[in-house]
């Protein structure tokens, strides 16, 4: 008999995440105490119910750029070395207590030297919180493995130099380069020479791209800059014809994507909330996942959406009818598209996923 599916025992099952913003990501309670410490006094609530519900308010409210306004409050209370390590360690100790044994998690260095910290001081400080974190967790019987994704904004000019910075920690808990920010305006193409840069090492990046922005955004990432994820990348659909017998036909961007088996790094619920979805049920997933596109479920921002990966993948079972073989199909495709070596891939996925979800279907 198969383990009953809810979010208690899809917590306990072993799940990979490649897509988590460690600036959306931070406990309620942390803020508060690092805005403390630090006397930054514009949260907009002073206890952490409120400003839960407050940063669960602002990214639901169908805009991007209104979405990332909350950022400004993580962003300002993490700009020491200690609030760094801090922060990335509860990253890596909520993360394992939700059942995620691999993470890439991400963040933009450049947000966080307005206290004067250097950019190699930056990472290390939360190289330094992903060790903690990782060790914590594995006392209390949690095994997880955090890599490191470094993003440079896109509306910034500093990509070529975070991605330097990227290359110079690839041995030290960095595993790829990413932009983010706002998508309309500031398209991937602004930035090759830092792509041209990370191919010419051997190095590994994502773009967010066809979040906010359709198939223009998603074409200039893979056939411009050379991305080997996509961030979200849900305006796939849009290249997508759906006929009424349900017979799906597939355009020449759409038919790549899916052809080079492109990893999509789909955050469900952040994408009703920006309005890049209407509802979960209406979300691109469900169609790109029975295409089978590549396709991965990430949390975006842990924060912002009040969202966990198990929450993510309870939901999309409840709203799509999925069963475990879903789910593990869903975690071994971001295990086979995380930026780590082939030996460790290969080893978690036979080790841990599959292992994990026998038990669960057994
Ligand atoms: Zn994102």
């Amino acid at each position: 008999m198969a383990v009953p599916l809810n979010v208690e025992t899809v917590r306990d099952a072993p799940k990979v995440l490649l897509h988590d913003h460690l600036d959306g990501g931070l406990r309620p309670a942390t803020v508060l105490e690092l805005a403390e410490a630090v006397g930054y006094d514009a949260l907009p609530s002073p206890d952490a119910s409120g400003l839960a519900a407050w940063f669960l308010a602002t990214s639901h409210s169908g805009s991007l750029v209104r979405y990332l306004e909350g950022f400004g409050h993580t962003v300002a209370v993490m700009q020491t070395p200690d609030a760094l390590v801090r922060v990335a360690a509860e990253c890596a100790e909520d993360l394992a207590a939700d059942g995620v044994v691999y993470a890439e998690v991400r963040f933009a260095p450049e947000l966080h030297v307005s206290g004067g910290l250097e950019l190699d001081a930056v990472v290390e400080a939360v190289l330094e919180g992903f060790r903690v974190g990782t060790a914590r967790a594995a006392e209390r019987g949690r095994r997880i493995r955090v890599g490191c994704l470094l993003t440079a904004m896109r509306h910034a000019a500093r990509s070529r130099e975070i991605a330097e910075l990227a290359i110079r920690f690839r041995d030290t808990g960095v595993v790829g380069f990413d932009i983010a920010g706002a998508e309309a305006g500031f398209p991937p193409t602004r930035h090759l020479d830092a792509f041209e840069y990370l191919r010419q090492q051997n190095s590994h990046f994502t773009i967010h791209a066809g979040e906010a922005f359709g198939l223009p955004s998603i074409w200039e990432a893979l056939q411009w800059c050379g991305a080997d994820r996509l961030g979200h990348g849900v305006r796939i659909v849009d290249d997508i014809t759906v006929a009424e017998d349900g017979t799906a036909t597939l355009g020449l961007l759409a038919a790549y994507v899916r052809d080079k088996r492109i990893p999509l790094e789909m955050c469900p619920t952040s994408n009703v909330h920006t309005g890049a979805a209407k509802s979960l049920a209406d979300h691109p997933i469900g169609l790109l996942a029975d295409l089978r596109f590549r396709v991965t479920v990430n949390t975006d921002n842990r924060l912002m959406s009040d969202v966990s990966v198990s929450g993510e993948m309870t939901a999309l079972a409840e709203t799509f009818g999925y069963g475990w073989d879903r789910l593990q199909w869903f975690t071994v495709n971001a295990m086979k598209s995380a930026f780590i070596g082939f030996d460790e891939r290969l080893a978690l996925i036979d080790d841990v996923i599959k292992p994990g979800y026998a038990a669960l279907m057994a």
